[in-house]
This record gives structure tokens, sequence and C-alpha cells, in this order.
């Protein structure tokens, strides 16, 4: 939403809208067609799947959240009759029923029957507001989730027992790799196709995947449905990364991960059977891994989409910490949401990103003046996630904002900190496929080129000291490295 222009809401004639309600019933085609027909610019982008459920109740304001602790109360075996009590008549509220025609109804129905709510709960999916200004349907959002947080206060405040955790763990820059290795897709021999990984943490991420119940409420499926499509149903889970042990963590990982993708390919097979196998499936890969002792991984095609998987991962931690604290997380069930993450409504949703030859792939550019900030630009140009090391800390991070990416303050002649620079790359984008060893010093004149020359020594170093780092590096990530490109300071070998 913050980046979204007015180009991004497009604008539709009310009146011809309504008057669908009068059909029985509207394929999810047909809809997005009569949508489009009323839209005032015809080359706007498709109106919301949420669009007749505005447009079927009266008010001139209509807000919509999936608000963290509405979804807490309402994702609970008896959520229905919880949100009425917490409501006490001010809210409708409408059973599960999937977005679209049928929802848009249904909502509308119920909003007749009491006419004088303030808005609708959505079973198992999220809040509607009404008002006849922006800030009475504003604040009446605000008021309503409020009520929810309140009753949430009434929860235990111990909610996760902790497991048992080994005292000495592997760091999460150390396991990035690992756990991006083992998901990425393996296809003859072509490239691999890989993901981004991004970690988050902190107490409440880690008193919830340290939980001894982890294996249980981790696995019950999204907070609301259409998460599905960033974050697929359930996570990944794997074992702690005892320290000293990363061959073990390695070998279980990968076996996490096999399991993962059966199991997904199995829930593909036996939901698209019921359809009449109609569905392409979709990588059977996870978007979000959880770590005992360590935290969480967002993992999207790009940074940004793993980004978006780890926010909506940390969301997802907070609905399901509240849910347990008052009863049981109790989402929708698999069936429910394979219409939705199949649906073709959603998918639009993510055909926007274009995959471009590095998309997935993570660089390093050391050096940060004119020919690595153009380097560093070129990369992320074909799609690829760049990190910049610098001597000078704020140019590197000034020619890492210009690629949305990240800029370290680096003396490549001193291994502690190279060491430690690699290791933030691998905690912000989860490995290091390319590196360009572009940092150096020319000097000029004949004294220069003698090898016996400090000048000449110190050029050499810098290069040097990056190479040993890199092999470590593609060594723990188990991957075929990209050819480094040329650095000016001599040329990068393996
Ligand atoms: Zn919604």
């Amino acid at each position: 939403m913050a980046d979204m222009e007015p180009w991004g809401l497009p604008a539709v004639k009310l009146e011809p809208l309504r008057k669908m309600r009068a059909l029985d019933a509207l394929s999810d085609e047909a809809m997005v067609n009569l949508q489009r027909l009323n839209l005032l610019d015809a080359s706007a982008p498709n109106p919301s799947v949420e669009t007749l459920l505005h447009a079927f109740l009266p008010h001139k304001f209509v807000d919509h959240t999936h608000a963290a602790a509405v979804l807490a109360l309402v994702d609970q075996p008896d959520g229905e009759a919880l949100a009425r009590e917490v409501y006490d008549g001010r809210m409708g509220i409408v059973p599960y029923i999937a977005p679209g025609f049928g929802l848009a109804k249904a909502a509308a129905q119920v909003f007749e029957e009491k006419p004088d709510v303030e808005g609708l709960i959505l079973h198992k999916h999220g809040i509607f507001t009404f008002g006849e200004t922006a800030r009475e349907a504003y604040e009446r959002m605000i008021e309503m989730v409020s009520l929810a947080e309140s009753r949430l206060r009434q929860g235990r405040p111990v909610v996760f027992p902790a497991a048992q955790i080994a005292g000495s763990l592997e760091t999460a820059a150390e396991i990035a790799p690992i756990l991006r290795g083992a998901c990425a897709i393996r296809k003859d021999n072509a490239e691999p196709i890989r993901f981004i990984a991004e970690l988050r943490t902190g107490p409440e991420i880690l008193d919830y995947v340290n939980g001894a119940e982890l294996a249980s409420y981790s696995q019950r499926g999204v907070v609301t449905p259409d998460h599905i499509i960033r974050t697929k149903n359930r996570p990944l889970v794997v074992p702690v990364p005892e320290a000293g042990a990363l061959d073990d963590f390695g070998a279980a990982v990968q076996a996490a991960v096999e399991q993962f993708a059966a199991a997904y390919d199995t829930y593909f097979a036996r939901e698209n059977e019921a359809v009449g196998n109609t569905k392409t499936k979709l990588d059977p890969m996870p978007r979000v891994i959880l770590v005992p002792g360590v935290g969480l991984f967002g993992l999207g095609r790009t940074a940004k989409d793993a980004a978006i998987a780890g926010d909506l991962a940390e969301n997802t931690i907070r609905v399901v910490t509240d849910a347990e604290a008052i009863g049981r997380y109790d989402p929708l069930p698999e069936a429910d949401l394979f219409a939705l993450e199949y649906w073709s409504l959603e998918q639009a949703k993510l055909k926007g990103a274009v995959m471009k030859p590095l998309t997935g792939q993570i660089a390093v550019v050391t050096g940060a003046g004119a020919i690595g900030a153009a380097t560093a630009k070129a990369l992320a140009g074909d799609g690829a996630a760049v990190a910049l090391f610098d001597i000078d800390g704020e140019a590197a991070k000034k020619a890492a904002a210009e690629v949305k990416g990240l800029g370290l303050a680096c003396d490549v002649t001193k291994p502690e900190q190279v060491k430690e620079a690699f290791a933030a790359v691998c905690e912000r984008f989860g490995g290091v496929d390319i590196l360009v060893s572009n940092a150096g010093a020319a000097w000029q004149g004949v004294s220069a080129m003698s090898p016996t020359r400090p000048c000449a020594r110190a050029s050499n170093s810098i290069s040097s000291r990056i190479r040993p780092s890199r092999a470590r590096l593609c060594a723990s990530c188990k991957s075929k490295t990209r050819a480094a490109y040329s650095c000016s300071t001599s040329p990068s070998r393996r």
C-alpha cells in the first residue's frame, strides 16, 4: 500500500456493479470481465476481487483489513461465538465463504438483516467497517480492532513452553546458505532456480520457534486465506543447528526439504483431482523456514518477495501466539485454501514480477567507486540481489541504496572484516553466488609494477584475501558458483 499510486486504485461505475447482485451465480471469469467492462479507464488494472463486496454495501466508505487481533479471535474452533461476545451486536458475523461473488452476496445479506451494524467480521478471514465518511469508517476499524486486542489481553501470559535447546548454536550466517542451497530447484543440467532468504529474529519469534509444541501449532495453516500465495500453507521446520555439527544439520535440512516438497506434491495431486485435474502445479518449495534457536527465514525469488514472506511470517507468529493464549489456533482447512492458492485471480497478483537472467542470485561487489557502483547496477538490472563492500561505509551504503541492496563498510585487506561482511550478506540475503572482486588501488608508473613494491603487494593482497572466503561460502551452500567478473587488481580464480 505504501508504494501504491492512484493508478493502482482503478475506478469503476458503481450502479452497473450493484445490479449484478440480482444474479444467482457468477463465475470468477465473468465477474472480472463485468468489472473490467465498467472501468472508468479501460487501461486500468483489474479491480480487487472484493470490489463487489464493497459495491453491494450502501456506505460511501468501506474499509477492509486482515488485522492480526481480529484473526486471533476468529481463527478458533468457536471463533464466531467469540466474535459475537466481543462485538455484542455492533458487528455482523459472516461465515467463511471464499472471496468472490458468493461472499459479496452473503456479506450484503448479513448487513441487511441488521442495518445498524458498524461493520462485518468475516470468519477466519478478516474485518470490514463502513461509514458515511472516510474518518468514520477508519475510526470504527481502529475501535473494533482495539476491542479484539483487549479481549486478547485476557489470555495466558506464557503461551509456548520452551523446548530444551542446546546452549551453543551455529550462527544464522552459517546456516542460511545451507537452507538456501537445499531449497534451490534443480532441473536436469540447467542452472538451479534459487531463492533469496531473509532472516527475522527477536524475542517474540524465538518464543515461537523454541516452543516444545512447534510441530503442532506451526503446521495448522495460514491465518487468512490470501497469505497462501506468499507463504504456502505451512512453513518448513528444521532441527536446532547445534554448534560444530553443520554436516548433520545440512543432512537433516536436505531430508526435511525433500519431505516438505513430497507433502506438497501429494496435497496438489489430491486437491487437483478433486477439481478435475485442471490446475498446473506451482513449485513445491517452502517460503518460510522456522529454525529453533535462531529465528525464521522468509524465502522469495526476489529480495522483495523474501521480505513479504518474512513480514507475513512475523504477522502469523503474532496471530498464532494470541490465538493460543486465549484458546486454540484453528484456521481454515487445507481444502478451502487450495481453491485460493490456485485461484487465477490470486495468482494474477504475482504476475507483475518479471524473472530476469540473475533473479534469485546474490552478488557481492567489492569497491563502491564508479566501476563498482556501475557493476552493481548492471547486476541488479539483471535481477541479482547485490551487496557492496567498501572501505568507506557511507560510499557503500550510497551505492547500495541505488540498487536497493546492502552496503557495508569493509576493508578487504582485513580478513576479520571480510568474514563479518560475508556473514552480514548471508544474514540479509542467504548466501553468495557471484563475487566481483573489484576493490583495489591503482598505482601508476614503473616503480608500481615491481612485485617487491609495497603498492603492488597491497593490491595483490586486496584480491587474495577475498578468495578463501568465497570458496568457503560456496562449499557451504554446496552450489557451483558462477564465474566471477574480472576485477581491476587481478583476475579472480577459484
Ligand atoms: Zn480479505
